[in-house]
């Protein structure tokens, strides 16, 4: 018995001798006694202090013994406290009625002191011995109630993920198989998995013994059903139900992804391929043509020097359009050999300051920058990995097209960086003459231009070969412009993760 619970015991009888008696037995034995002269105060004082065992005189006025006990076994509260009977009546009749309304045990007046209390202490320990029964049957029925809840959760999960997921034996037979797994393969209750699944007659040989998910790692392989294009990843575990070895398997359908991968890889390589032979057709193109160029230009400056003046007037135009054709094609294959070569002359990226790199694109610009009166500002610039002659290329072609595009007012340049996630963005702002949004994809697109070379002169590489060298670094460019509100020119540079 609980050694916080000091044991309790009801004793009711309406003789003050026998009462006196046995309460002063159990008080001396340890026991909390609460005497009860009548029938009613034995009910009511059962009722209130729930004793651990009651000692309950037959032959009392108004409510006798045998009421009392079966008013006791009625109620819920009272029903499991033994009751002895302790009477002068001792007929065969008397007893069986006694245990008939729910007495325990029966002891004949005039009473042995040891006989009572050896029976009082069987009572109790038999009585304590069904309270750890039922405590053990509580505990057993509330961990199986909630071992059968997590179960349902976890089945009703299985049902719910989007793979199929089955539980299978040591013989191969499926004992589980979730929705998933019946939309796809029918259903398998009692069958073979390898007969199931892969339509086979014998265990797939990628299909792992059960000796190898005894390590409880997981097994992850992946196969191709036989008739289709279907490939699956299997990912296995041991699984112990009760007691008997189960192993839980999921798959996926890949098919899909498997395609788009390769796909994408093909793709990519087609874009690879055709990048590749662009960028030998620009350069190809570009350095061929530098040659007889450079014979056309020192032969038309021949004629310019030899005959300016000498031959008609007509004549002096024909020779200046000549030289200033070959100028410009010269700018333009200059530009287009620079923009085949920022993928296949691009040097390794090293860890610079921004800050330097505009600084010495500044020194460069610092001709047209004083002539046109430009302000060029920035806030700190950050450290980047980046090839430094072509960041400080995109800076310089970016600054040298807002002061060549600046409005009335002497150009205003202002230069920011802002850290996105994984990224760097560069942000240029000019308050020259913008650009129509519906330009401000196709000015990156090389040889386009948005004005006449009378208006401003160029080439119209320039951004083109800016978006290039931003793609080498993994960033992307772009333009928030409106016509006559200026322009920001924006360009990201991507961080890389051991930054
Ligand atoms: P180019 O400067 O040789 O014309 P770009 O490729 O550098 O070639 O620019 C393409 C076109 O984009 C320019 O012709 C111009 O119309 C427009 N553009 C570029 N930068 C600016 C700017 N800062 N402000 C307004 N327009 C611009």
């Amino acid at each position: 018995m609980n050694n916080a619970h000091r044991v309790n015991i009801l004793i009711a009888d309406d003789t003050p001798e026998n009462l006196r008696l046995l309460s002063g037995l159990l008080t001396d034995q340890g026991y909390e006694v609460r005497p009860a002269p009548n029938g009613r105060l034995a009910l009511s004082g059962a009722r209130t202090i729930l004793p651990d065992l009651i000692l309950l005189d037959i032959r009392m006025p108004d409510l006798d013994g045998y009421e009392v006990c079966k008013a006791l076994k009625a109620d819920e509260r009272t029903r499991d406290i033994p009751v002895i009977f302790i009477s002068v009546l001792n007929e065969a009749e008397d007893k069986v009625k006694a245990f008939s309304v729910g007495g325990v045990d029966f002891i004949t007046k005039p009473f042995q002191e040891e006989e009572v209390l050896a029976r009082v202490r069987t009572h109790l320990r038999i009585r304590e011995l069904q309270r750890d029964m039922e405590q053990e049957i509580k505990e057993r029925r509330e961990s199986e109630e909630s071992l059968r809840t997590e179960r349902e959760r976890f089945f009703s999960t299985l049902e719910k993920i989007p793979a199929f997921v089955y539980l299978q034996a040591p013989d191969h037979t499926i004992r589980y198989a979730n929705m998933k797994f019946r939309n796809l393969f029918g259903d398998p209750e009692g069958r073979l998995c390898y007969e199931v699944i892969r339509g086979r007659d014998k265990p797939c040989e990628v299909c792992p013994t059960f000796e190898v998910f005894k390590t409880e790692e997981t097994q992850i392989w992946e196969w191709k059903r036989d008739n289709d294009e279907t490939y699956m990843i299997h990912d296995s575990h041991l699984a112990d139900t009760d007691g008997s070895p189960l192993v839980l398997k999921m798959g996926v359908d890949i098919t899909v992804s498997r395609q788009t991968g390769e796909m994408l890889r093909e793709r990519t390589e087609d874009l690879e391929r055709s990048n590749r032979d662009l960028e030998q057709f620009a350069h190809v193109v570009s350095h061929d043509l530098q040659e007889p160029l450079r014979m056309v230009s020192s032969y038309v400056q021949l004629l310019e020097r030899r005959y300016k003046g000498k031959l008609d007037a007509d004549a002096d135009d024909f020779i200046a359009f000549a030289v200033d054709g070959a100028v410009r094609m010269h700018a333009l294959i200059t530009d287009l050999l620079a923009f085949s070569r920022v993928g296949t002359r691009g040097k390794p990226f090293e860890p610079l300051e921004a800050e330097h790199i505009l600084e010495q694109v500044l020194a460069n610009l610092s001709v047209s920058i004083r002539e046109s009166g430009a302000e060029v500002t920035h806030d700190a610039l950050p450290s980047v990995i980046a090839d430094a002659s072509q960041l400080a290329r995109v800076f310089q072609n970016l600054i040298s097209n807002a002061i060549k595009f600046r409005g009335e007012e002497p150009p205003r340049i202002h230069v920011t960086a802002e850290k996105k996630g994984r990224e760097w963005i560069f942000s240029l702002r000019d308050k020259g003459i913008g650009i129509a949004p519906k330009y401000s994809d196709r000015i990156f697109v090389i040889f386009q231009r948005l004005h006449t070379r009378d208006e401003y002169p160029g080439t119209g590489m320039g951004l083109a070969i800016c978006k290039r060298i931003v793609e080498r670094h993994r960033g992307r460019i772009w333009v928030e412009s409106r016509e006559g509100a200026g322009s920001t020119f924006h360009f990201t540079i991507a961080i890389p993760e051991r930054i």
